[in-house]
């Protein structure tokens, strides 16, 4: 297959008009099959990855269906989310395990739809004081023993977990968290500056979805974004879906960090893709009007957003975000967090061709996987 025409994403030289080929599943030098796909007028970037998402389509990740995981894939990969970390949330032991196994097993069953490349434990090692929507009963003190079994369970597949720094036995937790191949993500959290130095300096190496459920930055306190900006081995996830953060917050976060620090995640809930309505969130209810969700009679505490990472792209643009920033901020920054950039997250020769094409207006107009077109995308 040859890609004509389109205006193509290069991590080095911003959009470029360039062919991309590929032969069967991975991007080529040529073309040999002789078919080719008229991107005249569009953009093609490489598919993207979210770390950070609940679920969508009427399905959550917490619930440990198969069923469930294979919709959430499948929508994923329609939306041009080629790469999948789903999160879980603050929940007893035993539903976390079924959580792990459950996504062990998809991985094992090539399962279909967008690739399953991590699962992120956003909890139960969180604090209390900033939990926002996830479930107090389940809130435990970090355990690196119970992560190990979360890890077992997974076989491998957790890639992040979120941990608020000031809980006893913290740093200890950051150090095994490393030793499993797990990525720490400061958040749900009441960390101080000085806290939350000690964990980056500890090997800490994210902020979970920056500004939401942790102090504010402030003049005199800049607590964990002011550490995480301090720390230039630190990225930041940013859910830009027009709720969570205000559009100068959003600009000025790309200024701060640079494009190369910034995390696009959609932190979106089963509702993303369905009508307004109440629907179950982790033991919980939420509302769902429009683009916004809250808790049920907690109408100012958010439950997350009812956006894909796609339409975040979008947002992000129409905040004022160049089109190369937001792209890498989707695409190839997680891609490098969760370790799989040396075949996935840009369009360089020998990659895996996953790859969405947007139109002038950056509506998704199709999507390819493996090289293969994908049926029902956009
Ligand atoms: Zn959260």
């Amino acid at each position: 297959m040859r890609l004509i025409g389109g205006q193509v994403f290069d991590l080095e030289k911003g959009f470029v008009r360039r062919d991309v080929c590929f032969d069967g599943a991975l991007l080529a030098q040529d073309s040999a099959d002789g078919s080719c796909y008229d991107a005249s007028g569009c953009y093609v970037i490489p598919g993207l990855t979210d770390l950070h998402f609940h679920g969508c389509v009427g399905e959550d990740f917490s619930d440990a269906t198969p069923e469930g995981l294979g919709k959430i894939a499948r929508y994923q990969l329609s939306r041009g989310v080629t790469q999948i970390c789903p999160a879980g949330m603050t929940l007893g032991e035993a539903q976390l395990i079924r959580i792990c196994q459950n996504a062990a097993a998809h991985r094992a069953g090539h399962s279909g739809g967008a690739e399953l490349v991590g699962v992120h434990l956003e909890g139960p090692f969180l604090s209390k004081a900033k939990k926002g929507a996830q479930n107090e009963a389940f809130l435990h003190d970090p355990d690196p023993a119970m992560l190990h079994r979360l890890q077992q369970a997974a076989q491998g597949m957790v890639k992040l977990v979120t941990l608020a720094p000031e809980q006893p036995g913290a740093l200890d937790f950051i150090r095994s968290a490393q030793a499993e191949g797990i990525t720490v993500s400061l958040g749900h959290t009441t960390a101080d500056y000085d806290t939350a130095c000690a964990a980056y300096e500890a090997g800490a190496r994210q902020a979970t979805h920056l500004f939401n459920a942790m102090p504010a930055f402030t003049h005199r306190a800049p607590g964990v974004v002011g550490a995480a900006f301090d720390h230039p081995q630190v990225k930041v996830e940013l859910i830009c879906d027009g709720v969570h953060i205000h559009p100068a917050m959003v600009r000025a976060v790309f200024q701060l960090f640079g494009a190369e620090r910034v995390i696009l995640v959609s932190d979106s809930l089963r509702a993303t893709g369905m009508p307004d309505g109440r629907y179950p969130f982790g033991g919980q209810e939420i509302e769902v009007h429009g683009n916004r969700a809250t808790m049920v009679g907690a109408p100012d505490t958010l439950a997350g957003s009812v956006s894909d990472l796609m339409a975040c792209v979008k947002h992000a643009v129409s905040f004022g975000i160049p089109l190369h920033d937001a792209v890498r901020a989707a695409a190839v920054n997680p891609a490098q967090v969760l370790g799989i950039f040396h075949r996935l997250g840009s369009l360089d020769v020998g990659k895996t061709a996953n790859l969405a094409i947007l139109d002038d207006h950056l509506n998704l107009k199709d999507v390819f996987f493996h090289g293969q077109r994908v049926e029902g995308s956009a």
